[in-house]
């Protein structure tokens, strides 16, 4: 198979990342891959300071369309989506309006409690949490589909006061089945997203047992993406994630070109 491009990358423009465009350009030519993806945050909701003052967005397209030019290396133009159930019609309204790529929908906040601060796990215990996290997720596939995947289904296991975070599939399966049920019915997908390989946890994001039931109820469309916030994690585990799914029993991976699907063999 041809290089595949890591398909979840933060640059400079994301308020969490410490990475820089033109070096992840220079990179990707040197790797002389096809293409440069960039999936910066545009969070909807999120009651982290950070994400008060979101992408200008028209200034975004020109900036990279330059970038672009300047260093003779395509760019894709995704986006992850921090989802909100409140701001649904904001996000269609702001996706109708730029012609991205790739759109990437995420849950990172608990209806404005923060997964990072600790606020969405007081007073609740570890299965209540990620059952309160996998229905918000649920909530969201049920009433939007204007994205191409989901974005590190089952992440919420990084965060909480837990001593032990590591989930039993089989404990979520009814919600998460049907998380995955209507996902494949809409020919959407998920990622695979190798950023917990970095942390804490060295897991992937989502973990095997949901990966095989997405399999096993018929889903093809996977995504796989680093989640860098910094130049030096740029591929980092991509190649090694599409090892696993394959190992996994996966046939293909897909890519996103003006949201259309392409399918990569592996
Ligand atoms: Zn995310
Ligand atoms: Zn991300």
């Amino acid at each position: 198979m041809k290089k595949y491009p890591d398909q979840h990358v933060h640059t400079e423009f994301s308020p969490d990342a410490e990475a820089y465009l033109e070096q992840y350009l220079v990179t990707a030519k040197e790797l002389g891959l096809e293409y440069l993806m960039v999936t910066d945050h545009r969070d909807f909701g999120n009651p982290h300071p950070l994400f008060l003052d979101p992408i200008d967005y028209d200034h975004y397209f020109k900036v990279l369309k330059e970038q672009e030019e300047k260093h003779g290396m395509p760019i894709r133009i995704g986006v992850e989506i921090g989802y909100g159930a409140k701001y649904r019609e904001e996000i269609e309204d702001f996706l109708n309006q730029y012609p991205f790529d790739f759109v990437i929908a995420s849950i990172h906040n608990g209806e404005g409690k923060c997964f990072y601060s600790g606020d969405f796990f007081e007073g609740k215990g570890q299965h209540e949490s990620y059952y309160e996290y996998f229905k918000l997720v649920l909530d969201m596939v049920q009433n939007f589909s204007n994205y191409d995947v989901i974005g590190h289904l089952d992440y919420i296991t990084r965060y909480g006061p837990f001593d032990n975070k590591v989930y039993s599939f089989s404990d979520f399966q009814d919600i998460i089945d049907r998380i995955l049920g209507i996902v494949i019915e809409n020919n959407k997908g998920i990622e695979l997203n190798t950023s917990g390989l970095r942390g804490e946890l060295k897991t992937r994001f989502p973990k095997d047992g949901l990966l095989l039931r997405f399999k096993e109820l018929g889903g093809k469309v996977i995504t796989v993406g680093s989640d860098c916030h910094t130049n030096n994690d740029y591929l980092s585990g991509v190649s090694d994630g599409i090892k696993h799914l394959k190992s996994l029993g996966f046939t293909e991976v897909s890519a996103f070109n003006r949201r259309k699907r392409e399918v990569i063999k592996i």
